[in-house]
C-alpha cells in the first residue's frame, strides 16, 4: 500500500492508516510512504535558491516544523515514540543541513538533487513506522535506498530487478513470510540508490512506483503470487474525464495495464505513468482507492489484465504543448532523418509526446509539452543540417486523446470526426500506432473545452452511466 502526503496530514489520517491496518490485518502489508504534503517541492526549492541565506534559514525552520507540528500531534511529549521521532528529526535535520553545505560549496550536481529531495520521505515514513508501533502494531523501518538498486538517472532513476530483487529476498522476506509474525514494512517511497551508493529518485510522484517495484520483486522472490498494489489517494479511482471539462463523469472500474499507462501518461496526475511498467508483466493488480473510504467495496479503480470489453475508457487532453513540423523535399526517402531530428531531441533530454509522418517522407510532426516548445525549437534550428535543408515550423497547440479499443473501430473514428465538423473544430493532425488503443488529435487550443466536449456527447453511451446532459 503507498500512501501519499495527503494521507499523512494530521492525528485523524493516521487515525485513518491504523484503521486500514486493521481491515486488511490478514494479509502481510509493505507500507510504501510519501513526503508530508508541499516538503518535496520545499527541498527542491532550497537547492534552487541555495545562494540565499535568508530563503534557506527560513525554509529549514518550515521543514522542522511541520515534522515537529505532526510528531506533537501523534504522540505526547516525551514519550518513548515522541523521543525516537524527536532524535529521528533532529539527526536528519543535521544531516541536511551538511547536504546544503555541499550544495553551496560545490554546486547543483544531480545527485545533490536527489539527496536533498530524498529527506522528505526519509523523515515522514520513519514517523510513520513509529505511530504504528505507538498503535501496538508490529512494524520495522527500512529506507528504500537500502532495497531499491537503480541505474545512474537521477531524478529519474530506474530500478535495477536482479539487485533488487536479491536484496528484497534478504530483507524483507524472511518475515513477511513468517507466519508466526505479521510485521507491517515501513518503506521509504521515491528513493533508491545507484550501486556505487548515490541516492536516487524515480522521478516527481515515485512513491506509487516504489510501491510497484516492490509488490513485482515480492512476485518474483516471494512463494505467494497473491499480491496487489493498493494507492490511497484523495480520489475514488480514474475517472473517464477530468471534471474540469465534462460534468458528471464517473469512474473507470476497471481498465487493462495498457488503457492505464495511455490515461495515466495524460491529463489526469492520479497515478505515476512508470509506476504499471513494474507489475504489468507480472499481472499484479492494482487498486486506486480512496483514503477516506477504506472499506468501499465498489467504488474504486482496478488496473489489471482485465477490461470490460469494447469500451471508451476515457477522453484526456494536453492543454499546452507546442507541434514542431519539419519539411523538406529533401528528406524523401533518406534513412537516418527521423533519428537525427528525435536524437537532437534526446540529447536536449526533451520528451516527444506526438508522432505524426505521412508516408511520402515529405513532413514529418511531432510534439513536445508545455515550456519544452522553445527549447526543443532552439535545439533544431542550432543544427547547421536541418536550418539549411528543412523548413521548421511550429505551433501552440492541444492534444486531445481518446483511450479504449473501441478506438480501433472506424465507427467509432468516424462518430468522432462528424462530432468535431459539426462544432468546426478542426483537427490538425492525428496519430495512433497499430492495434494502439488510444487516438491523439492535435487541435488548436481554443478549441479544446469544445472538442472533448463534443467527443463526449457523441461517444456518450459508452460511458456506462454518464448522463448525456449537454447534448
Ligand atoms: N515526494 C515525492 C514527490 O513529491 C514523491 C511522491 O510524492 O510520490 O514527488
Ligand atoms: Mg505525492
Amino acid at each position: 500500500m503507498k500512501f501519499g502526503g495527503s494521507c499523512l496530514k494530521d492525528n485523524q489520517a493516521f487515525k485513518k492508516i491504523a484503521e486500514i491496518t486493521h481491515l486488511y490485518e490478514n494479509s502481510n502489508k509493505i507500507y510504501v510512504a510519501s513526503a508530508l504534503q508541499g516538503i518535496t517541492d520545499i527541498l527542491l526549492n532550497m537547492a534552487k535558491n541555495i545562494g540565499d541565506e535568508s530563503y534557506i534559514d527560513t525554509h529549514i525552520s518550515l521543514i522542522e516544523k511541520k515534522h515537529l507540528d505532526i510528531i506533537e500531534e501523534l504522540f505526547s511529549e516525551d514519550t518513548f515514540h515522541y523521543n525516537e521521532c524527536k532524535d529521528w528529526l533532529d539527526k536528519k535535520m543535521s544531516e541536511l543541513e551538511d547536504c546544503i553545505v555541499d550544495i553551496q560549496e560545490f554546486g547543483r550536481e544531480p545527485y545533490y538533487i536527489d539527496y536533498i529531495s530524498s529527506f522528505g520521505e526519509i523523515l515522514s515514513t520513519f514517523i510513520l513506522n513509529q505511530y504504528l508501533l505507538s498503535q501496538g502494531f508490529e512494524s520495522i523501518f527500512i529506507s528504500a535506498n537500502n532495497l531499491i538498486i537503480t541505474n545512474d538517472e537521477f531524478n529519474n532513476a530506474y530500478p535495477l530487478y536482479e539487485f533488487t530483487n536479491a536484496r528484497v529476498k534478504r530483507q524483507i522476506m524472511p518475515l513477511l513470510e513468517n507466519p508466526k509474525r505479521n510485521v507491517i514494512f515501513c518503506v521509504t517511497g521515491f528513493i533508491g540508490r545507484n550501486k556505487i551508493g548515490y541516492i536516487t529518485t524515480l522521478g516527481r510522484g515515485g512513491s506509487d512506483y516504489t510501491a510497484t517495484i516492490l509488490a513485482r520483486t515480492i512476485h518474483d522472490v516471494g512463494s505467494d503470487k497473491d499480491i496487489k498494489v493498493i494507492l490511497w489517494k484523495d480520489v475514488d479511482g480514474l475517472l473517464t474525464i477530468d471534471p474540469k471539462y465534462v460534468e458528471g463523469s464517473v469512474l473507470i472500474k476497471s481498465l487493462n495495464y495498457v488503457e492505464a499507462k495511455q490515461i495515466a501518461s495524460i491529463g489526469a496526475k492520479v497515478l505515476h505513468p512508470k509506476c504499471l511498467e513494474a507489475i504489468e508483466n507480472k499481472n499484479v493488480p492494482l487498486e486506486i482507492r480512496n483514503f477516506d473510504n477504506p472499506a468501499e467495496k465498489m467504488n474504486y479503480t482496478t488496473i489489471s489484465n482485465i477490461t470490460d470489453k469494447g469500451q471508451i475508457k476515457g477522453i484526456s487532453a494536453i492543454e499546452d504543448a507546442t507541434i514542431i513540423t519539419v519539411t523538406s523535399g529533401s528528406m524523401v526517402d533518406v534513412p537516418g532523418v527521423l533519428a537525427k531530428i528525435f536524437g537532437v531531441m534526446g540529447e536536449h533530454n526533451i520528451s516527444v509526446s506526438f508522432v505524426a509522418q505521412s508516408s511520402s517522407e515529405i513532413s514529418t510532426s511531432f510534439v513536445v509539452k508545455g515550456e519544452e516548445g522553445k527549447k526543443a525549437l532552439e535545439a533544431l534550428q542550432a543544427e547547421k543540417e536541418f536550418a539549411d535543408f528543412f523548413k521548421i515550423t511550429w505551433e501552440e497547440i492541444s492534444i486531445i486523446n481518446i483511450t479504449g479499443k473501441k478506438v480501433l473501430d472506424n465507427i467509432t473514428k468516424a462518430k468522432i470526426f462528424n462530432a468535431l465538423e459539426k462544432q468546426k473544430v478542426k483537427v490538425q493532425s492525428i496519430s495512433q500506432s497499430n492495434n494502439g488503443v488510444n487516438l491523439s488529435l492535435i487541435v488548436s487550443k481554443d478549441n479544446i473545452i469544445k472538442g472533448i466536449k463534443e467527443i463526449h456527447n457523441e461517444l456518450c453511451e459508452e460511458f456506462d452511466t454518464l448522463k448525456c446532459n449537454e447534448s
